[in-house]
């Protein structure tokens, strides 16, 4: 591998990164450590980080580069380092960062300096995270991973958006287990649930990747389909169909395997349709199915 790609996987790391010499003169200074303190690798480069222009200090305001630098600690006995600070940015502000310190060195075993790598640590990476974090709880069914029927509501948005203005198609697949209150009524409602999971993971892998499928409720799931035309949405339906009826459940403590069948209903969307007009259709497709004789699929379309 050559340096300049070395040179690329460093910069590419979101945390800042950088090495300073046996004499702390800073030798390289990545793009995420750029990012961070708003200092580029032209303005430090060749600097000593003695110099104090990072202005290190601890949570009490001590400066650091003046009494107790832990890179200066660490190339003299070696010892990785890790600790809480702030780092001067440069128009002004104090940021808040987590640092790790290593040693680096030559083929001898001789130190040559140190590496540190640090991250912003300020309320605005959290907030971030808590956002993140907050998004996924308020989007995903806990028991299935997957998608609930606010991430539903969401992606129909953005698929009906798509449609009326660009008249790109989509479908609406309804997907029912069948007599499923038989499975929990027999085997109890742990297994009961596992059977969500098995079939959820069944439908994922069952999808084109524009696809999108979210547990509605219960035992009912709903997937988007885009782009797909009245013969394309049979396809998809049939081939989740035909391979949730072929998933089976291993039963704990017994040779047997579970399986369950589902009933399918789908629609394609039209320019005025609502999530619910849309499902509404599916869904009474789906009832036909189940009039059928259950494990078909009906769709209003072909
Ligand atoms: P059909 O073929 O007509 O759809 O019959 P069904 O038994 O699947 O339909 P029904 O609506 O009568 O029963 C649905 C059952 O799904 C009843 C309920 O106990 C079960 N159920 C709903 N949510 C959950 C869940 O989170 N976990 C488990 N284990 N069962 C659930
Ligand atoms: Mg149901
Ligand atoms: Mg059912």
């Amino acid at each position: 591998m050559t340096q300049d790609f070395y040179k690329q996987l460093i910069d590419s790391l979101y945390d800042g990164v950088y090495f300073v010499d046996a004499n702390r003169t800073i030798t390289y200074w990545n793009r995420g450590a750029e990012r961070i303190t708003g200092y580029s690798a032209a303005m430090l480069v060749g600097h000593g980080c003695a110099d104090n222009l990072l202005m290190h200090t601890d949570q009490e305001g001590t400066q650091l580069c003046l009494h107790g630098c832990p890179l200066a600690s660490t190339i003299k006995d070696g010892i990785p380092r890790e600790a809480e600070i702030f780092l001067h940015h440069k128009d002004g502000h104090r940021v808040p960062v987590s640092i790790r310190i290593a040693p680096m060195h030559d083929e001898s075993g001789n130190i040559i300096g140190a590496v540190e790598i640090f991250s912003d640590s300020s309320d605005k990476c959290k907030i971030l995270n808590e956002l993140r974090e907050l998004k996924h709880i308020a989007l995903i069914d806990t028991l299935t991973g997957l998608g609930n029927r606010r991430f539903a509501s969401l992606e129909f948005e953005r698929m009906i958006m798509a449609l009326r203005r660009y008249q790109v198609p989509f479908g609406l697949l309804f997907v029912d287990i069948d007599n499923f209150k038989d499975v929990n009524d027999t085997f109890g409602h742990e297994i009961g649930d596992q059977i969500l999971v098995m079939v959820g993971k069944t439908l994922t892998n069952a999808l084109r990747r524009p696809d999108r499928v979210s547990r509605w409720g219960g035992e009912e799931f709903v997937v988007l389909v885009p782009g797909v035309d009245g013969a394309m949405f049979r396809t998809v339906a049939e081939r989740m169909r035909r391979l949730v009826a072929a998933s089976a459940l291993p039963v704990q403590g017994t040779e047997s395997m579970l399986r369950v069948t589902v009933s399918v209903g789908g629609s394609l969307a039209v320019d005025n349709d609502t999530l619910e007009s849309l499902a509404a259709r599916a869904d009474a497709m789906m009832y036909r199915s189940k009039d059928a004789g259950r494990n078909c699929t009906t769709l209003d379309c072909s």
